[in-house]
C-alpha cells in the first residue's frame, strides 16, 4: 500500500503531527482530488487549543478546511469532471437531501450529525491527496491557480456570506465597519468594495501592518482599536453608527466595540470565534439591532466568490509552506505574523 504523509490533528491540546495515511481510493460518486492548496485557518487554532472532549471528533483526521486542487481520480460513475481540471471544494459536507441541502446551504444541513467536513472531523486537505465525497462540492476553478485560490472557500466565502446577507441594509451614504483585518477582515473588505461601492468602509485592528494591508485592500478608513475609533466612527456616521458591523474576531473588546458603534436597525454580525459574550437586552446594543453569527455560507456563493475572484476584484495574500512547514505556519498564524493566509502546498 502506498503511503503519504498527512498533517494531522490527533487529540485535543496536543500539537497536530506529520503522520503516514494510505492515499484514498474514490468509491462510487466520490472523487480524488490532488491538493494544490489547503490554508491555515485560525479556526483550527480554536480546535488545538479546545477542551478535552470538547466535541466528538473522530481522532485523528487530516487538518485542512479550505481546499483547493486538481480532478487525480474519479470514482465509478462519477461524471462531470476530467482527471486535472482544476476545483475548489466546499467545505461544510451535508446530508444533500434536507431542504437546506437542496437549495445549496449545506452550511446549515438540517441533519446537523450528517455534516462532515473535511479538515473538521474528517480527512481534510493537508496531505498530497483529498477524498472528496461527492462532486456537488466542486467548483470549477477556471484559469485560477488552486494554490492560491484555496482560501476562497472559507476566508472569502465566509466574509462574502457575512457581507451578502446585509447588502439591503447598506444603501448610498451607508457605512461599514470591518473588525480584525486578517486574511478574513481583508475579504470582507474587497467583496464590500465589490458589492457595495457606495458603502463607506471602515477598517479597525490593533495592529498597524494589517491596517496599511487594509488600506491598500480598499477601506476608505483605518483605526486603531479603542476609544478613539469609536469616536471616529460616530464622527463619520453623524453620530448614528454604522449600518454593518462585521466582528472578524469575536473576543470582548471587539465586541464591546461593535455594540458601541452599530446604528438603530442595523447589523452586528459576529463572525470570529474569540467566544466571548455580547449582552443582548433592551439597553444594548442599538434598537432594532440585529445580532447574527452566521457559520461558513452556500454553494451558490463559492460559485459568486469565484466569479469575483476570476474578475480580479477580490485578491487574498498568499503565503506558500511545504507540508513538512505547516506546523511553523500555523505557529505564525497564531502569533499574528501571517498578513493574509498561510497556505499548505502539500504538492509543492
Ligand atoms: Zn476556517
Ligand atoms: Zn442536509
Amino acid at each position: 500500500m502506498t503511503t503519504v504523509k498527512a498533517f494531522q490533528l490527533v487529540g485535543y491540546q496536543k500539537p497536530p503531527e506529520l503522520r503516514e495515511i494510505p492515499i484514498p481510493e474514490p468509491g462510487p460518486g466520490q472523487v480524488l482530488l490532488k491538493i494544490g492548496g489547503a490554508g491555515a485557518c485560525h479556526s483550527d487554532l480554536h480546535l488545538m487549543e479546545a477542551p478535552a472532549g470538547s466535541k466528538a471528533f473522530p481522532f485523528p483526521f487530516t487538518l485542512g478546511h479550505e481546499n483547493a486542487g486538481w480532478i487525480e481520480k474519479l470514482g465509478p460513475g462519477t461524471t462531470g469532471f476530467a482527471p486535472g481540471d482544476p476545483v475548489i471544494v466546499y467545505g461544510p459536507w451535508g446530508c444533500g437531501l434536507c431542504m437546506n441541502c437542496r437549495v445549496g446551504k449545506e452550511n446549515y444541513c438540517h441533519n446537523p450529525g450528517d455534516i462532515k467536513a473535511g479538515g473538521l472531523g474528517a480527512d481534510g486537505g493537508m496531505a498530497p491527496y483529498l477524498l472528496v465525497p461527492s462532486t456537488r462540492f466542486l467548483i470549477p476553478l477556471g484559469t485560477l491557480d488552486p494554490r492560491d485560490a484555496a482560501p476562497l472557500s472559507d476566508a472569502a466565502l465566509t466574509s462574502y456570506h457575512a457581507v451578502k446577507r446585509s447588502l439591503h441594509v447598506l444603501g448610498a451614504g451607508s457605512t461599514a465597519v470591518v473588525i480584525g483585518a486578517g486574511g478574513l477582515g481583508q475579504m470582507a473588505i474587497q467583496v464590500l468594495r465589490a458589492l457595495s461601492g457606495a458603502t463607506t468602509v471602515i477598517a479597525v485592528d490593533t495592529s498597524a501592518e494589517k491596517l496599511a494591508i487594509a488600506k491598500r485592500m480598499g477601506a476608505d478608513e483605518v483605526l486603531v482599536s479603542g476609544d478613539e475609533a469609536v469616536r471616529r466612527i460616530k464622527d463619520i456616521t453623524r453620530g448614528l453608527g454604522a449600518e454593518l458591523v462585521l466582528d472578524l474576531v469575536g473576543v470582548k473588546p471587539t465586541l464591546t466595540l461593535a455594540a458601541q458603534v452599530a446604528r438603530v436597525l442595523g447589523h452586528l454580525t459576529i463572525v470570529g470565534l474569540g467566544s466571548a459574550a455580547l449582552p443582548v437586552n433592551f439597553q444594548g446594543p442599538a434598537k432594532e439591532c440585529s445580532v447574527a453569527s452566521p457559520y461558513w455560507g452556500y454553494i451558490p456563493e463559492l460559485m459568486e466568490v469565484v466569479d469575483l475572484a476570476q474578475a480580479g476584484k477580490i485578491k487574498m495574500l498568499v503565503e506558500h509552506f511545504p507540508l513538512e512547514r505547516a506546523s511553523e505556519a500555523y505557529h505564525l498564524l497564531h502569533d499574528g505574523k501571517i498578513q493574509g493566509r498561510a497556505v499548505i502546498t502539500p504538492n509543492g
